[in-house]
């Protein structure tokens, strides 16, 4: 049979997506495009040959490890350095994980892995200080007094005037100051540490839904705006139970959240930019879908 399989993979593979399609097509819209199929990706060669040749030492720590080590946050010695893309972020990501959250099974590690110097991996409750830094910071996280991407702008600019007026109420000036014509209204606009409201950092809760509940009640959270990703539907391969399609996993949030800032409020044209943070995802992700076809349950197992 062995010679025959290359071909015997294809059909199934091909069976399976239409098999897959037809389960998913219960509703109207149906997803027939795989979305992580017209990336612009660097050649994954690199990780083809790790995944054949298997597990591998950790540079770091000695820990035997599959792409990355993911305690260490480093690729592993199958995997150099240097065959792995790097992405420049517009913003600096700070991802905050759950200490129960099984880091080999988080995607958050990904963004470390691709854009080291953009992005911070935090284990809660160890957590960066943010109060002094809402007009700059936002987290990301959907509920009812989330924002979307497009309007973080005007809430950040709100957030200036707002802090600005605050500032002038607590002072001892006396409030005719305040009255004054409209170029000097609240001169401290005028300060260039008020005039740029875009946004300096984006933080992501990486955890189950649960555990993220926790966190994100923690009062250095709570006075951060918050916003919100438009729906996009998950190609997570540990789709969680229960919950609908659009919970992205950490790296699929981070990625969209980047190209809609992109194209929303950075107004610049998307032309893939950060494609390659979906460099280990995409590969991943489709070596999962291989092996469900195939029924190969060892690499389902070394990815899970
Ligand atoms: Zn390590």
């Amino acid at each position: 049979m062995s010679f025959n399989q290359p071909v015997f993979l294809k059909e199934s593979e091909e069976k399976n997506s239409k098999f897959v399609e037809i389960q998913q097509s219960q509703t109207t819209s149906v997803v027939s495009e795989d979305p992580l199929q017209n990336l612009c990706l660097a050649s994954q060669e690199v990780l083809q040959k790790a995944q054949q040749s298997g597990r591998s030492k950790c540079l770091k720590c000695g820990g035997s490890r599959m792409f990355y080590c993911y305690t260490c946050y480093v690729p592993v010695e199958n995997v150099p350095t240097e065959q792995i893309p790097v992405v420049k972020l517009p913003l600096k990501i700070d991802i905050i994980k759950h200490p129960n959250e099984t880091d080999g099974k988080s995607t958050a590690i990904h963004a470390k892995l691709l854009a080291p110097e953009f992005v911070d991996i935090y284990t809660y409750p160890c957590i960066p200080e943010y109060e002094e830094k809402d007009h700059e910071v936002a987290l990301v996280f959907p509920g009812p007094k989330s924002v979307s991407v497009k309007d973080i702008s005007s809430h950040l600019q709100k957030r200036i005037q707002n802090t600005v007026r605050g500032k002038n109420d607590d002072s001892d000036k006396p409030s005719f100051k305040l009255k004054k014509t409209e170029g000097q209204e609240g001169c401290d606009l005028n300060d260039s540490k008020w005039k740029s409201t875009t946004l300096k950092k984006v933080i992501f809760i990486d955890s189950t839904w649960n555990q993220t509940n926790k966190i994100f009640t923690d009062e250095r959270l709570q006075g951060l705006l918050q916003v919100e990703l438009k729906s996009r539907k998950t190609c997570f391969w540990r789709h969680q139970k229960g919950k609908p399609d659009t919970f992205l996993s950490t790296i699929e949030a981070i990625y969209y959240f980047l190209v809609d800032y992109h194209t929303d409020v950075l107004k610049e044209k998307y032309i893939g930019q950060y494609d390659n943070l979906l460099f280990f995802y995409s590969f991943m992700y489709q070596l999962i879908k291989n092996a469900k076809c195939s029924g190969d349950k060892e690499t389902r197992k070394l990815i899970h």
